[in-house]
């Protein structure tokens, strides 16, 4: 009941910590990923690091001629999918659409620029973008909210892990998240988890030993970090800054805004150009947000009906 109640009043915008939300007394710092795309060398070592360290089955090495990419999208055996873009000309607007398309150093580590080794031929009007998606952590998890038996939930470090032993293989969630990224198992045949849901855990069993997760540990690049939710904020404000300073045009933060339409994400991006050019959904909205209101209204009619139905039985005594 008081779960009902306080989903009632329940606010889905400003700044929430899904820890203090869910009722941790003295949590630690929320935790998160910081992925910064513009230094992902797109080497997986973050998918491999990830299956190594959660013990996920390999999901077919196939071809699927895009790209580089082998894996397609995240799902139940992919909880970290680099994506592979190749845009054939970098896309100029704003106030840089009439720059001539420059090669930006975005601090690779590469001893020359682009196009500028002696031995490099003409700049190539090319460029891959490359990006390693994860579950996003949401702040309002709607995979949280629509799970029966409490198997999704957020921990005491505000990210959202699914406790396989009482998960009922329902899929409401699946079709609940707004990224698509949760999906159950379905092979392969004797593997325990079969038809369980599954997804990035933050690696919650490294975190409680004080640990780094397994993918931002042994990505080369620093493209993905991992640490406090509030620092790594600041430390991507700062990044931003300065590649716009270095001309990189269409550069912009993903997930980070706590007035988005999850109220942020504890997982956020750095990207090179718009997030529907990476697959994502450009403005995602947390599917349960209209719960609390319909909650509401149901409890309104049933109100109304019930004084019905006692007038009815009042007038009836009458005659
Ligand atoms: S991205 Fe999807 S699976 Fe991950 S926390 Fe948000 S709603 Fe849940
Ligand atoms: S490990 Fe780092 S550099 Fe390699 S693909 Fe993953 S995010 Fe990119």
């Amino acid at each position: 009941m008081s779960a009902f109640l306080s989903d009632l009043g329940r606010s889905f915008f400003g700044d929430v910590d899904p820890a203090h939300d869910n009722g941790y007394q003295d949590p630690p710092p929320r935790k998160g990923f910081f992925t910064d795309t513009s230094v992902c060398i797109g080497c997986k070592a973050c998918e491999v690091a990830c299956k190594e360290w959660n013990l996920i089955p390999e999901d077919g090495l196939e071809l699927t001629g895009d790209s580089y990419d082998n894996t397609g999208a995240l799902g139940a055996s992919t909880w970290r999918h680099v994506a592979f873009i190749e845009q054939e000309v970098p896309t100029r607007s704003g106030a840089h659409a009439a720059a001539p398309a420059a090669p930006v150093d975005l601090g690779m580590p590469a001893p020359t620029l682009p196009g500028q080794s002696p031995d490099a031929g003409e700049p190539a009007d090319f460029r891959w973008l490359m990006e390693s998606d994860v579950c996003k952590h949401c702040t309002h998890a709607a995979c949280v909210d629509v799970c029966p038996t409490g198997a999704l939930m957020h921990t005491e470090f505000g990210t959202v892990v699914v406790q396989s032993d009482i998960c009922n293989g329902c899929g409401y969630c699946v079709s609940a998240c707004p990224y698509g990224v949760i999906e159950r198992r379905s092979g392969p045949a004797g593997d325990p988890a079969v038809g369980i849901a599954q997804k990035c855990t933050l690696c919650y069993d490294r975190l409680t030993e004080g640990q780094t997760p397994a993918c931002a540990k042994a990505c080369p690049t620093e493209s993905i970090q991992f640490g406090d939710l509030d620092e790594l904020r600041e430390r991507a404000a700062g990044r931003l800054d300065q590649l716009v300073e270095a001309g990189e045009p269409n550069v912009q933060l993903y997930g980070h805004d706590s007035r988005n339409g999850v109220g942020g994400t504890g997982a956020f991006f750095l990207l090179l150009d718009d997030p529907e050019v990476y697959g994502l959904p450009p403005d995602p909205v947390v599917t349960t947000r209209h719960v609390g209101a319909m909650w509401r209204q149901a409890a309104l009619a049933g109100v109304a009906l019930l004084g019905g139905a006692v007038a009815a039985f009042a007038a009836g005594g009458r005659s």
